[in-house]
């Protein structure tokens, strides 16, 4: 596929995206895929390393994003993890350090996971669906999402993690192909299909919706009890 053509397909899918969630039509952003991209995917697919990945998501100017970043931000943690912690995409305060949630979002998840024996120092890893700061924290565009999505993809085939965390709509809408509600989508182990293999997946309240609802502090709570169990069974 051109450049040309992804461009047709990215506008399409902005535009598309936006009428399907929200009847609002934003104006098409431009965009400039380069036509090396998935050729750069393809060759890393035999010899990847988190290495790799890391230093392609720093290169990538696939999609805008790029024009506006401080940094990318890749992800972090261990390289054998229990479990993968997948976020939306980097905020203000992760587009400075280049580090996944590090802002007061970060350190709300840092201790859910440690109320459960989890950390991205010992046994997880944290990133996000996508790697670049979408300007003013708006939901990332469709095209963007399909522009960084393999780099989430080469990160799952790579670490194989145990279990998927799926932090609020965006992650949860991308890695499970749905636009089902939060609500239906919580509350029971889902599955993620990666290369043969199935990721058992739970789906729970993004950390920032919960600095924003004290009220749902008390379902995340038992999502985290659920995820505990399934990580002690
Ligand atoms: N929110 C996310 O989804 N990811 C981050 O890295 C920080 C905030």
């Amino acid at each position: 596929m051109t450049a040309d053509e992804k461009l047709k397909i990215a506008r399409f899918l902005d535009i598309a995206g936006d009428s399907l969630y929200t009847g609002y039509k934003s104006p098409a952003p431009e965009y400039h895929f380069c036509d090396d991209a998935p050729v750069l995917h393809e060759k890393a697919q035999a010899g990847d390393s988190l290495q790799q990945i890391s230093s392609d998501i720093m290169a990538c100017r696939a999609c805008p994003l790029c024009e506006t970043r401080t940094n990318a931000v890749p992800g972090e943690g261990v390289s054998s993890p229990l479990v993968m912690a997948i976020g939306e995409g980097p905020g203000a305060d992760e587009d400075k350090t280049g580090r996944p949630f590090v802002g007061r979002a970060g350190q709300l998840l840092d201790k859910m996971l440690d109320s459960i024996g989890l950390s991205r120092n010992s046994n997880c890893f944290i990133a996000n669906v996508i790697k670049c700061r979408p300007p003013n924290n708006r939901d990332p565009h469709l095209g963007e999402t399909s522009a960084c999505a393999p780099f989430l993809e080469r990160q799952i085939k790579l670490l194989k993690p145990q279990f998927i965390l799926a932090l609020g709509r965006i992650s949860a809408h991308y890695l499970l192909k749905t636009t089902d509600s939060l609500g239906n989508l919580r509350g029971s182990f889902l599955e993620l299909n990666v290369q043969g293999d199935t990721i058992p997946l739970l789906v729970t309240y993004h950390p920032s919706a919960l600095l924003r609802e004290e009220s749902l502090k008390r379902p995340a709570w038992e999502d985290l009890k659920m995820l505990k169990a399934k990580l002690e069974s």
